[in-house]
């Protein structure tokens, strides 16, 4: 029998979706999307709660409620926002704005409001988009106490500047909670990936309704499955959501070594990763490895402070590397955050690409090598050990000629020398050999050697 080298073995996949099951899953996110797509998700409410039981019914998580007040840092857990109906309406009872057409008609976290206004009290609670004029904005107010309407610029002239409109937010606040979803799939390895998304955004469904079916189908592929590293699934309102996680979860944080912020994955535009904060951690380096693999292009997109959920999993207290792989990244997408971003813009086959691109990134992180030197204090003496000519002063990189120095493999000696350098327990061959620019197979074959004469040693 052949053994295949792991990085071979890695090609005849299980973790690979047939052709059958994809139209299955296409079925299931076909009809996840409309039901999903109007409720009224804000960082906490019924909208959020019926959304996560909407997805319990997929695979199994914990709803766990978090009550308003609480203290998580420096932030406080809000009072809980229900709406029942918002709209403008003129003077003889005719609507003019009304949130049951679209819940983005009212900016998200809004006071409630039974007044008359003028047009001119009125206009500075009013938001459009005079450049994308029949796109209604996605606004929110959640910690300043505020109310507003978003609407078409092209419905402005419903407006008449010289009358006056009625104003209605029936809308509550409350000693309630934020709702969140967790689970954690527990691998052979206590060593811990966090798979997280938001779920807070209402009616548009790359940002983030891709996210949250994409994390619910994730969910469901790895509850099935027996693996090597464990992996903690979280699902809550953005920002707030994090923190409080973050708050509560200090014991299983020391577990963690990375992390993925699932976000806008069903467009029809090309794919893209945003770095970890690092740039080259295991996660960066396994990312670029499966795109590699699938044969997908991609955009990289540098880390940056402004996005999602990873400015507090990557704050300077916790800083876990967190990636992220889009399709149709926020902000790039003109649709993003307005009333555009709807069901026509997101595809069930997308989703399910950007699913396959993920379980490849799991793939490739569950058959990552990673090594450890058993000299890791300064480094280990390769001469006594026959693996560096005992003739100092004679290894010059740049003017070394031919391939061999004193009978030594010049090769050889620069595979062994980057491996020990690298191999802290954390980097993986694929990154030792992104780093250094020796090929992994001859990085593997060095392993065994190195193994051998125990200087070397797996740590998974
Ligand atoms: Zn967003």
């Amino acid at each position: 029998m052949v053994i295949l080298p792991y990085w071979q073995m890695a090609m005849i996949s299980d973790w690979d979706i047939g052709i059958k099951a994809q139209s299955v899953l296409e079925k299931q996110v076909n009809m996840l999307l409309p039901p999903l797509f109007p409720l009224n998700r804000s960082i906490s409410g019924s909208g959020l709660r019926k959304t996560l039981n909407t997805l319990k019914k997929i695979t199994d998580f914990d709803i766990i409620e978090i009550p308003s007040g609480t203290k998580c840092f420096d932030w406080t857990i809000p009072e809980e926002w229900n709406v029942k109906e918002a709209y403008i309406e003129d003077l003889k009872g005719e609507k003019i704005i009304d949130f049951k057409k679209n819940n983005l008609h009212l900016v998200n976290y809004s006071t409630a409001q039974d007044n008359i206004y003028t047009f001119d009290q009125l206009k500075k609670h009013l938001h459009t988009l005079p450049n994308m004029p029949d796109a209604i904005p996605y606004r929110t107010s959640y910690y300043q106490k505020s109310w507003g309407f978003c609407f078409a610029y092209d419905d402005l002239k419903k407006f008449k500047k010289t009358q006056k409109y009625h104003v209605k937010i029936d809308a509550s606040f409350r000693n309630g909670s934020i709702t969140m979803g967790e689970k954690k799939i527990c691998g052979k390895s206590k060593k811990t990936f966090l798979i997280t998304t938001y779920a807070c955004h209402p009616s548009m469904a790359n940002d983030n309704l891709s996210g949250l079916i994409l994390w619910i189908l994730l969910l469901k592929t790895l509850s099935s499955r027996k693996t090597h590293y464990s992996y903690k699934f979280i699902i809550g309102p953005e920002t707030i959501g994090a923190i409080a996680f973050l708050s509560k979860n200090k014991k299983l944080l020391k577990d963690v070594i990375g992390g993925f912020v699932l976000a806008t994955l069903g467009g029809s535009g090309k794919f893209g990763y945003k770095q970890t904060y690092l740039g080259d951690h295991l996660i960066d380096s396994v990312i670029k490895k499966s795109f590699k693999d699938l044969n997908v292009d991609f955009i990289t997109y540098p880390f940056d402070l402004n996005g999602s959920d990873e400015r507090q999993y990557s704050s300077p207290f916790f800083r876990i590397p967190m990636a992220s792989v889009t399709k149709d990244k926020y902000y790039e997408y003109p649709a993003y955050h307005t009333s555009k971003d709807d069901l026509s813009f997101v595809k069930s086959s997308h989703i399910i690409s950007s699913l396959k691109i993920y379980l490849k990134i799991i793939e490739n992180l569950e058959n990552s090598k990673i090594y450890i030197s058993t000299q890791p204090k300064c480094e280990p003496m390769l001469s006594k050990r026959g693996l560096y000519p005992k003739i100092g002063g004679s290894f010059n990189p740049k003017g070394i000629k031919g391939n061999t120095i004193y009978g030594y493999d010049v090769k050889e000696i620069n595979t062994i020398r980057a491996l020990l350098f690298w191999s802290d327990g954390e980097s993986s061959l694929e990154q030792i050999s992104q780093k250094t620019g020796v090929p992994i197979t001859r990085l593997f074959e060095a392993t065994k050697k190195l193994e051998n004469i125990n200087l070397l040693k797996e740590v998974k």
